[in-house]
C-alpha cells in the first residue's frame, strides 16, 4: 500500500535574528498514495531544503510533514522509511552490483535466499539483471544511476525522493532514464516527489508539477493546467506558455 504525503504550512529560516533568511514559505502540497508528483523551479528556489525536511535531514520552523497521516517532524531519517536519489550517487565500489543493491537488505538481516529473490526483481524492473556481477567501475553513467535506483528502490520505501538526480547525465540519456523512472513509477507505484530545475523534464514526468520561486508554490496543478491556466506571469515565462 502506497502512503499519502501532506506537507503542511511548511516555513523555513536559516540563521537567526535579522540576519537569519526565510527559504520557504507556506508551502501546503499533498501527494496523493502512488502518486508521482514534481516540484520544479530555479536554482535556489528552496527545493532541496523542502527535500531534505521531508527525508528529516534538516527541521522545518513551522509546520508539518505527514506520511501516511503520520507528522514525522522530529523523527531521525531512519524511522521514515524513505529512499532519496541524488545526482551524486555513491555506490561500494568493491561491491558487485548485486551486493550494492543488496546491502541495505543484509543490514535489516533480510534471509539470504530473500534477498537474492529481492534483489533479482528489482534488477528485472529496472532491466539491469546482466549486470549484476560487475563493479561499479565497469558501468556506464547511466547504468550507475540504474544501480542507485535499484538500491533505493530494494527494501520497499514508503517514499521516493528525487533531487535531479540526472542533471549529472547527457541529454540523450538523460531522455532515456526520464522513460525508465517512469516505467519504475508505474511498476513499484510508490509515492515520489521528483525535483528538477528542467522545465521539459517538469512537463514529460508528472502527473501534477509544482511551480516553485522564491520559497513559495507558485502553483499546483495538472501539466496541461499549468501550461494553459498559468497562475500567473512568472509561471507563464518560467514554463513557456503561449501568452
Ligand atoms: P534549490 O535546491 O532549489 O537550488 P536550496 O534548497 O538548495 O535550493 O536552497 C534554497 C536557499 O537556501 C538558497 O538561497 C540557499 O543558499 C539557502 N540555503 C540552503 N541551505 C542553507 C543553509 N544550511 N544555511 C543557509 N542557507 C541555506
Ligand atoms: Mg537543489
Amino acid at each position: 500500500m502506497a502512503s499519502s504525503l501532506e506537507i503542511a504550512g511548511i516555513n523555513k529560516r536559516f540563521g537567526k535574528g535579522d540576519k537569519s533568511v526565510e527559504v520557504l514559505r507556506k508551502v501546503d502540497i499533498h501527494v496523493a498514495p502512488g502518486e508521482f508528483l514534481i516540484l520544479v523551479g530555479p536554482s535556489g528556489c528552496g527545493k532541496s531544503t523542502l527535500l531534505n525536511i521531508i527525508a528529516g535531514l534538516d527541521n522545518p520552523t513551522e509546520g508539518e510533514v505527514r506520511i501516511g497521516g503520520k507528522n514525522v517532524v522530529g523523527m531521525p531519517p531512519r524511522d521514515r522509511d524513505i529512499a532519496m536519489v541524488f545526482q551524486s550517487y555513491a555506490l561500494y565500489p568493491t561491491m558487485s552490483v548485486a551486493d550494492n543493491i543488496g546491502f541495505a537488505l543484509e543490514m535489516r538481516k533480510m534471509p539470504k535466499a530473500e534477498r537474492a529473490a529481492r534483489i533479482q526483481e528489482v534488477a528485472s524492473m529496472l532491466q539491469i539483471e546482466h549486470l549484476l556481477d560487475r563493479r561499479p567501475s565497469q558501468l556506464s553513467g547511466g547504468q550507475r544511476q540504474r544501480v542507485a535506483m535499484g538500491r533505493a528502490l530494494a527494501r520497499h520505501p514508503q517514499l521516493f525522493l528525487f533531487d535531479e538526480p540526472l542533471s549529472n547525465l547527457d541529454a540523450k540519456l538523460r531522455v532515456e532514464m526520464r522513460a525508465e523512472i517512469k516505467r519504475l513509477h508505474q511498476a513499484s507505484g510508490i509515492t515520489s516527489v521528483y525535483v528538477t530545475h528542467d522545465q521539459v523534464e517538469a512537463m514529460t514526468l508528472g502527473s501534477r508539477i509544482a511551480v516553485m520561486k522564491g520559497g513559495v508554490v507558485q502553483q499546483l496543478g495538472t501539466p496541461d493546467d499549468i501550461y494553459r491556466r498559468p497562475a500567473n506571469t512568472y509561471v507563464a515565462t518560467f514554463i513557456g506558455s503561449p501568452t
